[in-house]
């Protein structure tokens, strides 16, 4: 029997589903895009100005990442947790300094991804100047669907929707990024050396809002797919990933 080195388990290698394949991506790390789309920018109240602002993005742990279809408890210390639904980039070649007009290179392809927000948090901790962690970092808020891979391609429109419980919540078109995908990865690829398996939450469109335990959330980007993501009750326990 062969002893292993470590104390206890390591984590376990992230991965997602790609569509038409049977190996899966492994998953390195998670970065999100601030606010993206004018709209909710504005919702928010705070409003951007792409002529003076850069986009700017947050991260969650890898150990956050839970597949579409999963039943995840409501979260601890919230009592406003908000869907946002958005497009995530997986950058599938490294790249660092990257200029826009080569950043497709890049790209492997696109998942339908949730960025669940414990927004009560948010407000209270960006409104003291303090991190977002405790208000993005959450366990099981980074849900994200099988892979359509297509490389070098950067998508620049279709429609983006969610609903909750059958009914439309978020719809807008992702011809209104306000940085598109190609701006992002060379934006992002000026603070780290992107890797295979990175995923770029783009930003998520107008309508964000509350669930509650019991709740279905369903997805759409069209020409990407669909994600979905029950809500269980608080004290349930998490499931494996
Ligand atoms: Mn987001």
């Amino acid at each position: 029997m062969t002893q292993s080195p470590y104390l206890w388990s390591p984590p376990p290698v992230r991965s997602l589903a790609i569509r038409g394949a049977d190996a899966r991506a492994p998953v390195n790390r998670l970065f999100f895009v601030g606010r993206n789309y004018h709209a909710h920018a504005a919702e928010m109240g705070r409003p951007v100005d792409r002529s003076v602002d850069r986009p700017f993005y947050f991260t969650k742990s890898p150990q956050s990442l839970v597949e579409s279809g999963a039943r995840v408890p409501y979260p601890p210390e919230t009592a406003n947790y908000h869907h946002e639904m958005e497009l995530v980039v997986v950058i599938g070649a490294r790249g660092f300094r990257v200029a826009a007009a080569e950043a497709s290179r890049l790209i492997y392809g696109y998942a339908c991804g949730l960025d669940m927000t414990r927004r009560d948090l948010q407000f209270a901790l960006r409104d003291k100047g303090r991190p977002w962690d405790l208000a993005k970092d959450v366990e099981g808020s980074a849900i994200v669907s099988e892979i359509i891979p297509v490389q070098a391609v950067a998508l620049e429109r279709g429609a983006i929707e969610l609903s909750v419980n059958g009914e439309i919540r978020q719809r807008s078109d992702l011809d209104k990024l306000i940085w598109n995908v190609r701006e992002l990865i060379a934006d992002l690829s000026l603070f780290y050396h992107l890797q295979p398996g990175d995923l770029v939450f783009t930003g998520t469109p107008e309508g964000v809002g509350p669930v509650k335990p019991g709740d279905v959330l369903e997805g759409r980007i069209e020409g990407v797919g669909t994600i979905s993501l029950s809500i269980a009750p608080a004290d349930a326990a998490p499931e494996a990933q």
